[in-house]
């Protein structure tokens, strides 16, 4: 049986302006939906020194064979979009869901970057570039090497911006946009100041991730995970993007549930192909179920503000103040580039994510 639609009237509240309250919106539409919550507390402080969790709330039959998972936050400040989205469907859409499967929302897979404005953790790592094969050899990325003191230089002054935003636009014209975005945000391991940075070893999320989904989907048959992002494509439009092949047997299940999904392997996404994303690596975590997963990406702002928006916080955590007065800058660029105020946006990325939940339980329930 084909799941129906469910009839949206639920009204746009605006994005939360801190962690705390788009985590306590979160809490209060997950309890008063009836859902299960388990907060997981993380050894960190937020930016107003207040805990920090990932917080789990779950609907439907704990021993459900089939688990919708909706993630927000991987990329911290992207949580902001991300909870705004769960908390909205909690609130109007979850007493009408399908009654035979999970649905699970983990808020803040990265809740320290959520908190600080970041889009990196507490190691100024970038969650997915942390889930590599850490007893292998890590990737290389010689063109980053070559650019890293251009894009976190020691000083952010107007000489050194005018310098080194001079020397990157002149590389971009001369590599093109494809290239230089390649270079720059598909993964580095040697510069743990710099941006895109994959870490050393397994971070804090990444050990809870495995430890959640072993405990958690240990014998459930099918998976589905949608990962929620912000600030890649046109504004307002919502990009599935799988880490599979085109033409897999993962990619095709995926086009059939939600039609259109690129593959940053297969060239075609506004993502560069990622060393050590998550999603890339989910299936290992749940072995023996068919796992069916994208990354949800909401176009905000053009590539380039993006890209100076994380030079200035990458500046600010490694050779700036984050606390100082100043730095409230660096967080509402940061912010900007990943978080829309206008209704208009958000009204059009929460069209685009009830979309692609109801498509999953279509093509669950079939
Ligand atoms: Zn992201």
């Amino acid at each position: 049986m084909a799941w129906p639609s469910v009839v949206d009237v639920s009204s746009s509240i605006p994005l939360a302006t801190t962690y705390s309250q788009a985590r306590q919106r979160f809490l209060t539409e997950a309890r008063d939906s009836g859902a299960t919550v388990a907060s997981y507390l993380h050894p960190a402080r937020g930016l107003e020194d207040e805990e920090l969790a990932i917080d789990v709330a779950e609907l439907g039959p704990d021993d459900a064979t089939d688990v919708v998972v909706v993630v927000s936050g991987t990329h911290g400040v992207e949580g902001y979009c991300g909870s705004a989205l769960q908390s909205r469907w909690l609130e109007c859409c979850a007493a009408d869901r399908p009654h035979d499967m999970a649905v699970v929302l983990v808020h803040a897979l990265n809740p320290y970057g959520f908190s600080w404005v970041r889009r990196t953790n507490e190691d100024n790592v970038d969650l997915n570039r942390n889930f590599v094969d850490w007893d292998q050899p890590l990737p290389t990325n010689p063109g980053y090497d070559e650019i890293a003191e251009l894009l976190v230089p020691s000083r952010w002054t107007d000489d050194e911006r005018a310098r080194t935003d001079g020397l990157l636009l002149e590389m971009l014209a001369d590599r093109g946009l494809e290239s230089f975005q390649q270079t720059i945000s598909g993964g580095q391991y040697s510069h743990p100041d710099g941006v895109f940075y994959g870490g050393a070893g397994p971070v804090w999320s990444q050990t809870w991730l495995r430890a959640w989904c072993d405990q958690r989907l240990a014998g459930v048959r099918r998976v589905a995970i949608i990962d929620l992002h912000t600030g890649l494509g046109p504004w307002g439009e919502g990009e599935l993007i799988t880490s599979e092949s085109l033409d897999s047997p993962a990619h095709r299940r995926a086009s059939a549930w939600w039609g259109e999904v690129t593959s940053m392997v297969g060239g075609d996404s506004v993502s560069a192909l990622l060393s050590g994303d998550w999603l890339d690596a989910a299936p290992g975590f749940v072995p023996g179920a068919e796992v069916t997963s994208a990354a949800l990406e909401f176009g905000t702002i053009d590539p380039v503000s993006v890209l100076q928006a994380l030079r200035a916080d990458a500046w600010l955590h490694a050779h700036g103040d984050p606390r100082a007065p100043a730095s409230t800058e660096v967080r509402a660029q940061v912010r900007q580039a990943f978080a829309d105020d206008d209704p208009a946006w958000l009204e059009a990325v929460w069209a685009r994510f009830l979309q692609v939940v109801e498509q999953t339980f279509v093509a669950l329930s079939a």
